[in-house]
């Protein structure tokens, strides 16, 4: 477990080890999920803040110091981001708290971004506190970020589709207290990973236990749309196929509470051929044929290192897999995409400056409106530049130290494939 958490980490926009310890190591505190709970502990955190300074009022130079509040980003310090109707982002990090996410998409160019909204790995969290609340809707306003392009993305322990009922309902606590926390954040979407069968039910038992859980969820709140994510489809994994997808969503009740996300590389893994423009186009209309287009809620948008149909879920940064960049013109300049976040999941190397250029290079895609031919051409170019930052990146000092624990990760990670399939999860997203 330590090691995939880890895998994560190496994703993450500056991540300190004390931040991360904040957002992976819970403290024992009761799960309160009401506004109303929130607020208790948000009173029990000022009377301990209380207590701390009374008891310290020998020394106030020193509490003054430690106390010490760091200073709110302002939005004008940071880049000005591209104006496009194409939503490109990034699942950036929330270390530190929920409201970090704000800026650190913001510090990319991101116009849209998605985060977890607690440890992705444990079944229980702290509840989120009034004062992250607080902060990250200011934030999102300050910064300009609309709810409608925030995807938070679900934990990975999640499987709806598990047909032990004691499991299921664990999953199920953990995905309604996900979805809990999105409405108390005003956030209007939340992406998971519909599940598995653990090789004890058949598909369309599984389906029927996804579809009913969501029902259930639902009614338990209040308006969050839950959207499923396509996955690349190994073993027991349900949602590979449209159909899959599309069974599911008519066995949902209220309609307008359910989407689906598209991945990119888990489409490619999944057979899609979304390489060429009538390729894409066939697997939109795929997708209508069985989904339905309003549907789609979002997409993640990321390069693999796998073939086409090997059902292997490896993220590649943008331009540099089997995909290539000319793919995802396709996507960018596809009106029907107007609006929708559409974030990268793609590897970081732990710097900022790989999935900044990838922003800028998928914003400059989306505005070309040159002939698919020339198109295609320009495209390499920029995956050039996409490539020079990430060997710049991975070349560094400090990168290769922490390039050679990311190869350690990813060669433990395909160890981990069995395992994670029994849970229910294949990848990292
Ligand atoms: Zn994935
Ligand atoms: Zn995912």
């Amino acid at each position: 477990m330590q090691t995939r958490r880890s895998t994560r980490v190496s994703q993450s926009v500056k991540v300190t080890t004390e931040a991360q310890a904040d957002i992976d190591a819970p403290r024992p505190a009761k799960r309160l999920k009401t506004a109303a709970a929130v607020k208790e502990i948000a009173h029990s955190d000022a009377l301990a803040t209380n207590s701390a300074a009374s008891s310290s009022r020998q020394e106030p130079k020193r509490q003054r110091k430690t106390k010490a509040k760091p200073e709110e980003p302002k939005p004008e310090d940071f880049p000005a981001r591209a104006e496009s109707l194409w939503k490109v982002g990034v699942h950036v990090s929330a270390a530190g708290g929920v409201e970090n996410a704000v800026p650190n998409a913001a510090k990319l160019g991101a116009n849209s971004f998605a985060l977890f909204l607690k440890s992705q790995r444990k079944w229980t969290s702290p509840a989120l506190t009034e004062h992250s609340i607080k902060a990250f809707k200011a934030r999102l306003e300050s910064f300009g970020y609309s709810p409608a392009h925030v995807l938070p993305h679900g934990s990975y322990l999640i499987n709806l589709g598990n047909p032990d009922p004691e499991k299921r309902e664990k999953s199920y606590e953990c995905f309604l207290d996900d979805l809990q926390r999105c409405e108390l954040l005003g956030l209007e979407l939340y992406n998971f990973h519909p599940g598995s069968t653990v090789g004890q039910a058949t598909r369309s038992e599984s389906i029927a236990l996804i579809s009913a859980s969501l029902n259930r969820a639902h009614k338990a709140t209040q308006s969050v749309v839950t959207v499923l994510e396509n996955m690349a489809g190994a073993g027991n994994i349900i949602g590979a196929t449209f159909e899959d997808l599309g069974d599911i969503v008519r066995g949902v009740e209220d309609k307008t509470r359910v989407g689906v996300c598209l991945d990119t590389c888990h489409l490619f893994a999944a057979g899609y051929d979304i390489r060429t423009k009538e390729g894409w186009q066939k697997t939109m209309d795929d997708f209508d044929a069985q989904v339905g287009l309003p549907y789609l809620r979002g997409m993640h948008l990321n390069d693999s290192k796998a073939l086409l149909a090997s059902k292997r879920d490896r993220h590649e940064n943008i331009g540099m897999g089997h995909l290539g960049l000319a793919a995802f013109h396709h996507i960018l300049t596809d009106t029907r995409l107007h609006g929708l976040p559409l974030t990268l999941e793609t590897p970081s190397f732990e710097v900022e400056d790989v999935w900044r250029k990838e922003v800028e290079v998928l914003n400059r895609l989306s505005a070309l409106t040159a002939p698919e031919g020339q198109a295609v051409g320009w495209a390499q170019e920029m995956a050039e530049e996409v490539r020079t930052a990430v060997q710049y990146a991975s070349s560094g000092k400090d990168a290769k130290e922490k390039g050679k624990r990311t190869v350690k990760k990813r060669g433990r990670r395909d160890v981990d494939d069995e395992e994670e399939e029994e849970e229910g999860h294949e990848c990292d997203h």
